[in-house]
C-alpha cells in the first residue's frame, strides 16, 4: 500500500472483493541469531504471501507491539526490546481501522506475529467498530499466523515432538520462517544451545528475569531449516487464504 499513489489505491478500492491486510509485530529481542524486528517481518511476509492469492493489499506493518512477557518473549530486560503500553497499541489500531472504514474498505485482516499483542488488538478492533457504528459494513478478521499450522506440518517440523507454541520464541518456527523469507537476516552460527526454559505456572511482578535463558531463546532453534520454513510458509499461507476467502466472499 505504501508504494501506491492515492489514485492507484482508489482504483483498487473500487473492487469490493479487495482485502486489506495489516501486519502487526514488535521490536523485541529474538536471541543472538534473529533480528529485533522478526515478528513484524514475518507477519508482513505472510500477509504478502496470502495477499497474492486473495486480491489483497498489505498496509504498512505495526512494528512496535505490547510489552514482551518473560514466558512468551523473554521480557523487557533485553536491550532493544522496545514496547508500547497496551492502551497505546489499542488506540493506534482503533485509529487505523476507523480510517480504513472511512475510505470504504469492506474486508480487513489483522495478521498478528507477536503473541502479547492479541488482546490489545482485539480491544482496538472493538473500539473501532463501536466508533464506526452499524451503518458501515466493514468486517474484520484477526489472527495469529501460527494457529494455522496443521498437525501434519507440526509433525514434520518437530519429528521429536512439539514443545508447544509458548516456548517457540526465537526457536524452530520463527528461525525456519526467517530462513525462508529473509535468509540474510539469520545468523545460524549464533544459535545458542540452551536447554528449553522451565517456567512456573504463574507470573511475578516485577518480572523475574532469572527465569529466562540468558540468550533470550526459550527453546532450541537448532532444528530450524529453510526447508521447514518453506513448508510452513506454504501451508500457513494456503490455510489463511482459504479462511479469508470463506469469510469475505
Ligand atoms: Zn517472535
Ligand atoms: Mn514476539
Amino acid at each position: 500500500m505504501s508504494s501506491l499513489s492515492w489514485v492507484a489505491y482508489q482504483q483498487r478500492m473500487q473492487d469490493e472483493t479487495l482485502v486489506v491486510f495489516i501486519p502487526c509485530g514488535a521490536l523485541e529481542q529474538h536471541g543472538p541469531h534473529l533480528p529485533l524486528g522478526t515478528d513484524a517481518l514475518l507477519s508482513a511476509a505472510i500477509a504478502q504471501s496470502v495477499a497474492t492469492k486473495v486480491n489483497g493489499l498489505v498496509a504498512p506493518p505495526f512494528s512496535y507491539g505490547y510489552k514482551s512477557q518473560p514466558k512468551s518473549g523473554g521480557g523487557q530486560h533485553f536491550p532493544g526490546t522496545t514496547s508500547l503500553d497496551g492502551h497505546s497499541l489499542s488506540q493506534s489500531i482503533r485509529d487505523v481501522v476507523r480510517e480504513f472504514a472511512r475510505h470504504g474498505i469492506k474486508n480487513l485482516v489483522i495478521v498478528d506475529g507477536h503473541y502479547e499483542n492479541q488482546w490489545f488488538l482485539t480491544e482496538g478492533i472493538d473500539l473501532a467498530l463501536r466508533d464506526i457504528g452499524s451503518s458501515h459494513s466493514i468486517r474484520i478478521m484477526r489472527l495469529e499466523y501460527w494457529d494455522f499450522c496443521t498437525e501434519a506440518t507440526l509433525n514434520e517440523v518437530f519429528p521429536h515432538g512439539f514443545p508447544g507454541f509458548a516456548l517457540e520464541h526465537a526457536a524452530v518456527i520463527e528461525t525456519s520462517l526467517m530462513l525462508h523469507y529473509y535468509p540474510d537476516f539469520v545468523h545460524l552460527d549464533q544459535i545458542p544451545d540452551d536447554p528449553p526454559a522451565n517456567f512456573p505456572p504463574y507470573d511475578m511482578y516485577p518480572a523475574c528475569s532469572h527465569w529466562v535463558p540468558a540468550s533470550g531463546v526459550l527453546s532450541s532453534a537448532k532444528g530450524a531449516s529453510a526447508a521447514k520454513g518453506a513448508l510452513m510458509a506454504a501451508q500457513i499461507t494456503e490455510s489463511i487464504a482459504k479462511a479469508v476467502l470463506s469469510e469475505f466472499n
